[in-house]
């Protein structure tokens, strides 16, 4: 069986509990033991990233930006280590982690390259002896607080601008996926980055998270997870009397549009796509189609037809279509969503039952499904997709925005005049037309709206380098 102990005991260095990092796809393997931080150690940490912050600081940014074009070079020549690492760990499929790893080698491709351009804008001054300009500077300490579900890229898109913009940075992985993020800090370590210009602290959210945010000198927060938690991290943000900064990714509870006249063997790819790709663990996922009443009958018979050669097992088989969900607590989660989905008089046309061994669920899909029904209103976080018939264009873009999350939105249609009236009335950080809700292109700038994201600062892009650092207006008279 895979062990990954050394890698463990190499970074992650707790003085607390002690915590077992489960393979999902046979909760019987234990991929490592691990020694949790303590709040002390998240202290200790964020101590040594200070005292390193000045260094890094003020190396010039094309060195800097060489170590992270070095660090994207690296991981590429260990990618399919990594892989097979983040399967093991996370769940999802070795092709899907595949894609997230290749991802994450070219996001710090990309901040390092961003890194040798880094700079202000000059201006016109309105006075003739005065050269008007802006310059960028890091911010100091910066937290990195991720989630599980995509373990190396997350930590790469927030990590890599971080990095590039000259902060030392403090990052604290979910439980559930550390030894992933382990593998990156390895990775970064051996392209040159100075230990101790970024610490892994690895521990409960409610502790050493709670910990290194309260920290006074943790210049900013980044971080993606729940919205509960986020609006909790915000809150304690509020109370600091330093307005230290805050970017919050959060959750999503995605719809996805089929107009009538559509495309419906592309309607029905994109949704099981969005749905059930990645288990439908992804904050992108579609979790709502909204069908116009006409295209409603073809549609769930292609759907339903797709899903019948689905095939579910552990992430690392070979041509396996769906791994397992990530943990038990998640793996509950979800069971108890399709209970509801069956209570609140949803109808199942798919799906619906655990299909052990490992943590397996069956892809699932609820017909019948309104406003007002958990599986409609919550995220689940899960591979279940509730369908909700519209019987026009208004209502459907009304079903589209009637629920409190805001983060990607998608339509099928081959309607222009729809097309643009989707793009100018839907509440979303993020819109796709005629393509999956799910996936993100690293150089567009992305985050969510309404209770999915502060919508503080924009994540990737050039943008995310915004976030990272602070900008002086120079009025230089001569
Ligand atoms: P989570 O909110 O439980 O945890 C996220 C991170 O916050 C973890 O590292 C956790 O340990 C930490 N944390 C928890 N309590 C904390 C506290 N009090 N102080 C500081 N840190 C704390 O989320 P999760 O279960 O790991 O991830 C799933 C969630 O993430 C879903 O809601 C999903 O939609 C969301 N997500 C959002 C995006 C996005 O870009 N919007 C991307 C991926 C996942």
């Amino acid at each position: 069986m895979k062990s990954y102990q050394q890698l463990a005991d190499r970074w992650v260095k707790g003085n607390g509990d002690h915590l077992d990092d489960l393979d999902p796809a046979d909760p019987g393997h234990v991929l490592a033991k691990l020694r949790l931080s303590t709040r002390e150690d998240a202290r200790a940490a964020v101590e040594e990233a200070r005292g390193k912050s000045a260094e890094w600081g003020a190396t010039p940014s094309p060195k800097r930006g060489a170590i992270l074009l070095k660090a994207g070079e690296l991981m590429e020549s260990v990618a399919e280590d990594i892989s097979e690492l983040l399967t093991y760990e996370e769940g999802k499929t070795l092709p899907e982690s595949r894609a997230e790893v290749a991802r994450s080698c070219a996001l710090f491709k990309f901040y390092g390259a961003m890194a040798y351009k880094l700079g202000g804008v000059t201006l016109p001054s309105s006075d003739p002896n005065t050269r008007l300009f802006t310059v960028r500077i890091p911010l100091g300490v910066v937290a990195i607080i991720t989630p599980w579900n995509f373990p190396a890229s997350i930590p790469a898109w927030k990590l890599a601008p971080a990095l590039a913009a000259g902060n030392a940075a403090v990052f604290k992985p979910a439980t559930k996926t550390p030894l992933t993020g382990a593998k990156i800090l390895e990775v970064l370590e051996k392209a040159g980055l100075p230990p101790g210009v970024l610490s892994l602290v690895v521990g409960r959210g409610g502790e050493v998270g709670d910990e290194i945010v309260s920290h006074k000198d943790v210049r900013a927060v980044s971080l993606t997870g729940s919205t509960a938690v986020g609006a909790h991290v915000g809150k304690v943000l509020g109370s600091k009397d330093d307005f230290t900064r805050i970017q919050l990714e959060l959750g999503g509870k995605n719809a996805l549009v089929v107009d009538e006249g559509a495309d419906l063997a592309l309607a029905a790819d994109l949704a099981v796509r969005g749905a059930f790709g990645l288990t439908g663990q992804s904050c992108t996922a579609t979790s709502r189609l909204i069908v116009l009443e006409k295209a409603a009958g073809g549609l769930k018979e292609k759907l339903v037809e797709r899903l019948k050669s689905w095939k579910l097992g552990p992430g690392t088989q070979a041509g396996v279509n769906m791994g397992p969900v990530v943990d038990p607590d998640q793996y509950r989660k979800d069971l108890d969503y399709i209970e509801s989905g069956k209570g609140e008089g949803g109808k199942l046309i798919h799906g619906g039952r655990a299909a052990p061994p490992g943590l397996l669920i069956e892809p699932t899909v609820f017909d019948g499904v309104s406003p007002g029904m958990r599986i409609f209103d919550e995220e689940v976080f899960g591979p279940v997709l509730s369908l909700t018939e519209a019987e026009s264009f208004d209502r459907a873009l009304e079903l589209v925005n009637s629920v409190d999350y805001g983060h990607t939105a998608g339509i099928v249609s081959n309607d222009n005049r729809r097309v643009n009236r989707f793009i100018d009335g839907v509440q979303a950080g993020v819109i796709k037309v005629n393509k999956p809700t799910v996936g993100l292109e690293l150089q567009a700038p992305f985050g969510g709206f309404k209770k999915s994201g502060a919508g503080t600062w924009k994540e990737m892009g050039e943008e995310a380098l915004e976030f990272y650092s602070a900008e002086k207006t120079v009025y230089l008279g001569y």
